[in-house]
Formats: structure tokens, sequence, C-alpha cells
């Protein structure tokens, strides 16, 4: 029987930015566009062009992605028309494939916080999603507080949603904006909504506020609607939005849904869904939910005792799912298979295929194991784990040495008498049998042993010219006297492409160096400097 086709809609870089304490700069964007792409989710909502800088350049270039790029923005404006607003001029002219506009559906609110007639709102629907389908745009209409507009007035709020979809919107997305909808009311109200409207133009955007994001998402998918919107890790504001992270495995691996209903997401992909849920909390800077489902460090752990030879024996009768199809693991066996097969999918992802019996894939899951004991983390560390790869293998070059390092804070009165603090450091390096010496000045002292390190590399530093170090980030773990520093950097160069580095030690500085080493020597790699 064929299955029908559910589309997966992530709104992490613009719902999800709304997340309190989250901060996205444009490379993180990118990088978890990258993060999405490799999942396979359908669009991409990247942000809201014109609403602040980050968003404006995100859509200043096409991005190019199998995702289809969505801008999000309002309706024209009341009043107004749809060549005379501003705001929509600019989300027209998004480099983007889609555009999901946001408009108001429940009467309430069109009265109150728009302060227009229900009709002039039902027409700028109509003038918006004409204007970005005249721009060859794909168009959704996001129905903003459909439901609690729809148990008020039902007949408007379905006019809205109707409005978007006679004018040839691909998608009418009902929204449970505030989150307080329960499942059986999404699936009555969804229900009504798709003998109206086709179950395939029909999307679901749930809110956690009863922590039944996800449920109510199902409800939706159950009652017709055919797009699930969403976000990795359930980021989005105050309680956040349905968590694709939950939603996608159940979708691939209970037949309810998986005999029906087909998505974009490959069975590799669902296997490294662990990694990019913990890649996001890495470039967040925070630590991923140990309890979180499917993915969480302890969603297959279970306390040996009296069942721990059965699980041995047979892990069905405890597990709803087998934990390698989402790339997790048993907690109670260390579980070196399971350990082996995502080594390999790494190693596979970077371009190296080694049999699953060659024993340096062993020799290297002991070694990630042993670093991730102290506190790297190469979930987000792509770089680092590669060159820890290709070092086993002897693939390498030595490039250089760094014989020495030395880091100065001197605080003093600078010429104008004003209390200043100045970073120094000074690198000495061995090329070949060429000595450099490098010393300079920077803000605060791990800049200024960047900018060392990277004056002078001798016949390498033509390689280097163009690597530019875009985010820096450090985490404190394990706290109290016995604190590890954790750094990551991020860094590109003139060929756009990112990749980040980790280092680890007791000592801030030195993490830092190791990052910072890793950095250039993947970089020199990558350029195919020569040994
Ligand atoms: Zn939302």
């Amino acid at each position: 029987m064929a299955r029908e086709r559910l589309y997966l809609f992530d709104t992490t870089l613009r719902d999800g930015a709304q997340t309190n304490g989250v901060d996205f700069t444009l490379a993180d964007k990118l990088a978890i566009a990258g993060m999405l792409d490799e999942l396979g989710v359908d669009y991409v909502e990247a942000g809201y062009p014109g609403a602040n800088p980050i968003d404006t350049s995100f859509f200043s270039e096409r991005r190019p992605m199998r995702a289809r790029v969505t801008a999000f923005g309002m309706t024209r404006r009341p009043g107004r028309s749809a060549s005379n607003d501003p705001g929509l001029v600019a989300l027209l002219d998004a480099q983007a494939d889609a555009i999901c506009f946001v408009a108001k559906s429940w009467d309430y609110h069109v009265r109150i916080a728009l302060e227009t007639t229900e009709e002039e709102n039902l027409a700028a629907i109509r003038d918006s999603v004409r204007a970005a389908k005249a721009k060859g745009r794909e168009v959704l209409l996001d129905c903003e507080h459909f439901f609690d507009g729809y148990k008020a007035n039902p007949a408007y709020a379905l006019a809205c949603a109707k409005a978007a979809y006679d004018e040839g919107a691909r998608w009418v997305v009902l929204c449970d904006t505030n989150g307080g909808a329960l499942p059986h009311e999404v699936e009555d109200i969804v229900g009504e909504v798709c003998k109206v409207i086709p179950g395939d133009r029909v999307g679901i955007h749930a809110h956690n506020d009863t922590e039944q994001a996800v449920a109510n998402s199902f409800a939706a998918i159950r009652a017709g609607a055919r797009q699930i919107q969403g976000t990795l890790n359930g980021l989005g504001e105050r309680c956040g939005n349905a968590n694709l992270v939950s939603i996608i495995p159940t979708l691939k691996l209970k037949p309810e849904y998986a005999d029906k209903f087909e998505i974009n997401v490959s069975d590799a992909a669902l296997g490294r869904i662990v990694r990019i849920s913990h890649g996001l909390d890495e470039l967040l800077n925070r630590a991923p939910d140990r309890h979180a489902p499917y993915v969480g460090e302890s969603a297959f752990a279970t306390k040996a005792g009296i069942h721990a030879s059965a699980i041995v024996k047979e892990p069905k009768t405890y597990e709803h799912i087998a934990p390698e199809r989402v790339g997790n693991k048993r907690k109670l066996l260390v579980s070196d298979q399971a350990g082996r097969s995502n080594v390999l999918a790494e190693l596979e992802r970077i371009g190296l295929s080694l049999d699953k019996d060659d024993p340096r894939v062993m020799r290297l899951l002991d070694e990630v194991k042993e670093r991730e004991a102290i506190g790297y983390a190469y979930e987000a560390a792509d770089a680092s784990f590669e060159l820890l790869a290709r070092r086993m293998l002897g693939q390498v070059p030595h490039y250089f040495d760094v014989e020495k390092f030395d880091v100065n804070i001197e605080q003093r009165n600078n010429a104008k008498g004003e209390r200043v603090t100045v970073s120094q450091a000074v690198v000495k390096i061995k090329v070949g049998d060429e000595e450099l010496i490098s010393v300079a000045e920077g803000i605060g002292p791990v800049n200024a042993l960047d900018l060392a390190l990277r004056k002078d590399l001798g016949k390498y530093q033509s390689f280097i010219t163009g690597l530019t170090l875009t985010d820096y980030r450090v985490r404190i773990l394990n706290g109290g006297t016995q604190a590890v520093t954790r750094v990551l950097i991020e860094s590109t160069d003139e060929t756009g492409e990112h990749w980040r580095t980790v280092g680890v030690s007791a000592n801030i500085i030195d993490a830092s160096f190791q990052a910072l080493m890793d950095s250039i020597v993947y970089k020199l790699m990558k350029s195919g400097a020569p040994a």
C-alpha cells in the first residue's frame, strides 16, 4: 500500500530563536540549517527578513539546501496595498523558496490587536498570498491563534484559512499560538477544517504550554493534517514548540504512523538524530537533557539488577524501540556494537570508509570514549573528530611544532592615564628547520595567542590567510575545585566552509590553544598544504 507523504517544517531558526537565552549568530543559523538539511526536514524556516540584521543577511543570498528555505513575515498591513508595504516588500525580496505569512484568524484579535475589520484582514491575506505567488514563491499561511479563534467564531477562523487556500497557498497552517489547546480539541477542529480544505494542504503548529505539543501534532495528523511544524529539541518561546526530535522517531518507528506515512528522513539520518540533537545543545552551550525521549543519555538506561540478564538476552522485552535506530545506546551494557556503528557512521560522513571489523575502528572508539570521559565533545566538533580519525590513520601531515608559548596579561595606566588591561602572546614555532617567533597583542589572552599563532607560519602562511574565527565558546564542566574547561571554536575560510574544534583542559588558555591548533591544522589539511 502506498504510504501518504507527511511534510516536516522546522522553525528552530525562527520560532526557536525566540527561546529565552538563545541568540543565534549568522554562523549558528547556517550550522543549524546544515544539521536540519542532514536530517531531511522538508522546510527550514530561517527567520524574519527585515526584523533584525542577522535574519536579513541570512536571506540576502541563496542558501542552497535540499530543504525549502522559508522566510517568515506578516501579511500586508491593513489599509495599505501590498506594493506599498515595506515589510512585505522586504519579505518578497528575500532569497527564499517559500514564504510563510502569519495572519490573525481570531476575530477578537483582528478587532482589538489589529484594529481593523474582519473583511480587511481577509483582503490582506488574499493580497499577500497573491503577491508572493506572483514572485514565484511557495506560500504558507500561519493562522495565528487558530484554535482559540475557531472556538470563538468558527466561521471567521475558517474564512481566514479558506482565503489563503482559495488564493493558492500551498499550506494553511493551524497554530495553537498560546499552546493551550488539548489533543481532543485539536483532533476535532482539524477534522472540521479538513472537510473544507484538503488535509494535504493543512499543517499544524503546536506550542508546548500544557506539555502536549507533540500529542497535539499527532492529533492533527490523525484528523488529516499533513504538515507538522516544530523545532529541534522543542526549542521555542515560553515552554517551547513541538519537538521534532521526538516526533520524527515516532513517525519512523511506530507502525501506526510508519505504515501509513512517509517522511523525507532516511533511516540513516534517523540514526544520527542523537548527534544532531546534542550538536544543537553544544552550539547553545548547554547540557543535553539526559531524560529526553529517544535521544537522552538515560532514554535507554535501565538499572542493573534482576532485569539485567533479561535485557542482555532479549532487549525487546524492556525497550520500546531499539536504541540504535536513533543512534542512542543501551546504558546497561557498554554497547561496543552501537558505539562502533556510530563511529563508522561518522567516518563515512567525512569520507573515510573502513571495514566494521577493522581494529582501528575499535581503537578510535576507545580513544573517543576516553576523551569524552574527560570532557571532549565531538558531536559539535566535527573538525576535531576528523583530525583524531585521520591522525590515527596516519593521514595528517606533521606541519609544524609549537616549541613554546607565553601569554602575559598586564594591567597598567596608558598614556592618557586610563586603566587598561593588555594581553600579549609570544609563540615560538618550528617549521621544518626554520624557527619562527611571533608576538601579538590582543583583546584578551586567547585573542593574543590566536593572533601570534597565525602571524607567521612560514611556508604555510599562504594556506591560512583566509582562516577566520567566527565563534568561541567556553563551558565549565563538573564545577568546583575539579573544574575542567571545554572550549569550542568555530572557524570559517574563503570557501565559506565552517568547522568546529574542541579543546579541554583545567586551564582555559591551554584548552583554547588545543582548539586553535586543531582549527589551523584542519585548515592546512583541507587546503592540501604539503607536509
Ligand atoms: Zn509559534
